[in-house]
């Protein structure tokens, strides 16, 4: 058989040649621009000539600091066309968190938003390897347009790196993800199936991730596989996404809960639709009963996935199972609450403390490892691996098996809220909690305890114009969890304190209520 090396490039040739005509929608605010995969690829090939005049060689990093636009799409495989190692930086991150990975990554080239420029500006006397700085909006467009376009990809092996993401991480320094072409055309191919994303040449994507947050969950990689029509928005103003999802006639969408509760939010209050939506991908943290419920009520298939940065990023998507007609709606959304079977490519396994293996019964509950063909190794630059020497990768996620295969995700080890020597997942309280009337958002932390160690504190988000009281949460818990999660006491805030990537910051949390006391 022939020997093609999996090289992502690829993706781009083959919508150019198949599927040149299909549409690329971007849009910012009001205004919508328009594309085709050939576009992309003819101006992909003037960016790399560019570069290469810039003297940039294989496998330098170019960074991207935007939100999604056609031209951040361009300028993906504009960076990796000419050999290069696409680094897209997270612009929510702190300065400190800027200035290390930028320098930790020896960015050469960094393209921007104009709306960045004043991040760019702060860090630039900090940013010691980056020699040139290119705006999008401002100098993209004449810097390609005065290449020719005559150019061929630069081909390589299908184990040289094509991308770079940094993990945020609680504690330490940013650590970095090298991405390499065969880990993240295995990773494309995985994602089209229709056990995963389900995507089509019949299919319109809209991701609600940004692309800088593991590749828009490898999005704009998967959409060009199957020449799909992609729509890249900037902004994730519920009303914008509305008019998107019925003016673009959107079949397809992911993104974080956070990102759903605000549309949910905004249909419930304007009577808007979702228009054509027919699969919603949630992930990122855990998808509540409620939103899961919500989507399934207007007829629109859940994709629960659970993954991370280190699996490029998917790990599990809850696809229908066999038999999945036969069940009752009650048990498919019990189903759809959990997160989802591993896709072949992705193994998963939960330990104890000592590193045994525990059953998959779906009652024991421990530490998720993994391994696999798009799992991380090793972190960029690290000094050792990631993995064990049978190369599995602790997630840092405590989990349960079912015996089906189904993984069901209980906390973040950090986050389990330890009492009287056992665990309660801060996760299920608050997805219970989002179910209460009145509730829009919850997260529950432990609050050190003199009997129990730690004690849960439910803190609360009301809906707006709602004045649910904390008794009235506690009554609506007594029928979801069990006695002893009970939260010892709940409090309202106008906001929870979110992460770079839009998740529940329960770091930032637990610093504000440090000193907190039950009464
Ligand atoms: P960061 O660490 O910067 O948040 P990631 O986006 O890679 O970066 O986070 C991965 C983590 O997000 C997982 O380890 C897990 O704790 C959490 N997560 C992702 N998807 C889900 C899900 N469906 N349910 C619960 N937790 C999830």
């Amino acid at each position: 058989m022939q020997d093609w090396p999996l090289r992502v490039m690829r993706l781009v040739d083959h919508a150019e040649r198949e599927h040149g005509n299909q549409e690329i929608v971007g849009a910012t605010g009001e205004e919508i621009v328009r594309t085709t995969w050939g576009q992309v690829a003819r101006d992909g090939r003037r960016m790399a000539q560019g570069l290469e005049r810039m003297g940039l060689k294989p496998g330098d990093r170019i960074a991207t600091l935007a939100m999604n636009s056609i031209r951040h799409l361009t300028s993906w495989y504009g960076a990796i066309g000419m050999g290069g190692v696409l680094h897209t930086i997270n612009p929510r991150l702190f300065d400190e968190q800027l200035a290390y990975i930028g320098n930790h990554a020896e960015d050469r080239v960094l393209l921007y938003d104009k709306a960045f420029k004043p991040i760019v500006e702060r860090l630039k006397p900090e940013w010691k390897t980056i020699e040139q700085y290119i705006c999008f909006e401002e100098d993209f467009d004449s810097w390609v347009a005065s290449e020719d376009g005559d150019y061929r990809w630069v081909e390589g092996d299908e184990r040289d790196p094509c991308g770079l993401c940094y993990t945020s991480g609680t504690t330490g320094n940013p650590k970095g993800v090298l991405y390499e072409h065969r880990s993240t055309m295995l990773h494309t191919y995985a994602e089209v199936s229709p056990d995963c994303f389900d995507l089509s040449a019949q299919a319109v994507v809209l991701p609600i991730v940004p692309m800088f947050h593991a590749n828009a969950w490898g999005i704009p990689w998967a959409a060009p596989m199957t020449g799909c029509k992609l729509v890249l928005s900037s902004d994730y103003r519920p009303a914008q996404m509305c008019n998107l999802f019925h003016e673009e006639k959107v079949s397809h969408s992911a993104g974080v809960p956070t990102v759903w509760l605000g549309m949910i939010e905004h249909i419930e209050k304007t009577g808007e639709d979702l228009g054509a939506l027919k699969t919603v991908t949630i992930g990122g943290s855990a998808a509540p009963r409620a939103m899961i419920e919500w989507f399934r009520g207007k007829g629109i298939k859940v994709g629960h996935a659970w993954g991370m940065t280190e699996l490029s990023p998917i790990g599990t998507v809850g696809s229908p199972p066999a038999r999945w007609e036969e069940m009752s709606d009650e048990e498919q959304l019990d189903y759809c609450c959990k997160q989802g079977r591993s896709l072949f490519g992705v193994e998963l396994k939960i330990v104890d403390d000592d590193g045994n293996e525990l059953p998959r019964d779906g009652v024991a509950s421990g530490r998720l490892l993994t391994r696999g063909y798009w799992v991380v190794k090793r972190y960029f630059k690290a000094e050792e691996d990631a993995v064990d020497e049978d190369c599995w990768f602790d997630t840092g996620d405590v989990a349960a098996i079912h015996p089906d295969g189904t993984l069901q995700i209980t906390d973040r080890s950090k986050d389990v809220i330890k009492s009287g020597g056992e665990w309660i997942s801060s996760i299920e309280l608050e997805n219970a909690a989002v179910g209460c009337p009145g509730v829009l958002e919850a997260a529950a932390i432990g609050i050190a305890h003199p009997k129990w160690d730690e004690r849960p504190l439910l803190v609360c988000v009301r809906d707006e114009g709602s004045n649910v009281c904390a008794d009235e949460v506690r009554d609506f818990l007594v029928a979801h969890v069990a006695k002893w999660w009970l939260p010892d006491a709940v409090e309202f805030v106008d906001e929870l304190p979110h992460s770079a990537t839009g998740k529940l910051s329960k770091k930032t949390l637990r610093e504000q209520f440090k000193d907190y006391r039950f009464a």
